[in-house]
């Protein structure tokens, strides 16, 4: 995770106009990109940086200055100005990267979560805030267990929109629970708020035309964390181009996104690798599907370009003790 700038954002009319009317939609969100190496990460962590419920992360949306991350803020700012809608207030809580999690504090999170959503009554959709490559002390994948246990209280049919890190590691279990998926597209991030956006106008189509698909192909390979670049002439920057052409759900085709998302190798988990994940309208999956495979074989075609050149280990200690001097 690079730092998320443009947190505080002018205005608070994020359920505007009619708040209290129109489609219920819950907001929940998980926030973890762990390091399997590095120390583990406890429920202090995310208490010292942000873990707020009900009326508080209500609050929160609400805020001249909020802590929540700006897709939230794009999502509910898109939703109020496209119509009315009812922001539920689930549970949001995110801290920055460390170890995995401690077990215990994630199995009492999912309880509490279950709770929350039995207690919110019936749901038109949820917009969930994710990393996407969490751990914790006893599993692998802890974001596809949170997004379950959001499709389960919902049942099959109402949407669940994701905004999620470029370096989600993302898993076949993460996609069936959800119905739509819009990650970042910036390194550093800083296009969150647009995100988030894009995420309401496709709840929108969804509460209308009935939850998408989300489809994923995953590529054995792990682009190093040290280079990402994604200015034209980069890898990433081409195949992105190539696949936002692919993109036609804004004039009635049935694709409505295409995400390409590096992965996390410190995760050191089997769900590491570079992802391709597209969201297509109810019913679309085919199409979802034939897009991936095309999406995917392109980055396949260029997945030398994404070697990273290092600098040998004696050129580095040569150039700090030249500078030292
Ligand atoms: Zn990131």
């Amino acid at each position: 995770m690079e730092r998320h700038r443009d947190r505080a954002l002018p205005g608070t009319d994020r359920d505007a106009p009619t708040a209290g009317t129109g489609p219920r939609i819950g907001l929940a969100g998980f926030f973890l990109e762990a390091d399997r190496f590095a120390a583990v990460t406890t429920a202090a962590h995310f208490a010292a940086n942000l873990d707020v419920a009900d009326a508080a992360l209500l609050a929160e949306l609400r805020a001249a200055a909020p802590r929540l991350l700006p897709d939230k803020l794009g999502f509910a700012e898109a939703m109020g100005a496209s119509g009315p809608w009812a922001p539920v207030p689930l549970r949001m809580t995110l801290t920055y990267p460390g170890g995995p999690v401690e077990r215990a504090w994630f199995d009492t999170f999912i309880g509490d979560v279950r709770a929350r959503m039995a207690a919110a009554g019936p749901l038109d959709g949820v917009f969930v805030c994710l990393h996407g490559a969490a751990a914790t002390t006893g599993e692998d994948d802890p974001d596809a267990r949170f997004l379950e246990t959001l499709r389960q209280a919902v049942g099959p049919r109402a949407p669940i929109l994701a905004v999620v890190d470029r370096h989600t590691n993302v898993s076949a279990r993460m996609c069936a629970a959800l119905s739509g998926f819009v990650a970042y597209r910036t390194n550093p991030h800083v296009d969150l708020r647009e995100r988030g956006a894009l995420a309401a106008r496709l709840m929108r189509t969804m509460l209308h035309e009935g939850a998408g698909e989300v489809v994923l192909e995953k590529l054995p390979m792990l682009p190093a964390g040290t280079d990402q670049p994604i200015a034209p002439g980069t890898p990433y920057h081409d195949l992105m181009e190539g696949a936002q052409a692919r993109v036609d759900g804004v004039r009635g085709g049935p694709v409505l996104e295409v995400s390409l998302c590096d992965g996390f190798p410190l995760a050191d988990c089997a769900r590491c690798g570079f992802s391709v994940v597209v969201t297509a309208r109810a019913g679309q999956r085919a199409a979802a599907e034939g897009v991936a495979r095309e999406v995917a074989a392109a980055v396949w075609a260029r997945r030398h370009d994404f070697l990273a050149p290092l600098t040998p280990l004696e050129v580095a200690v040569s150039a700090a003790v030249e500078a030292a001097e």
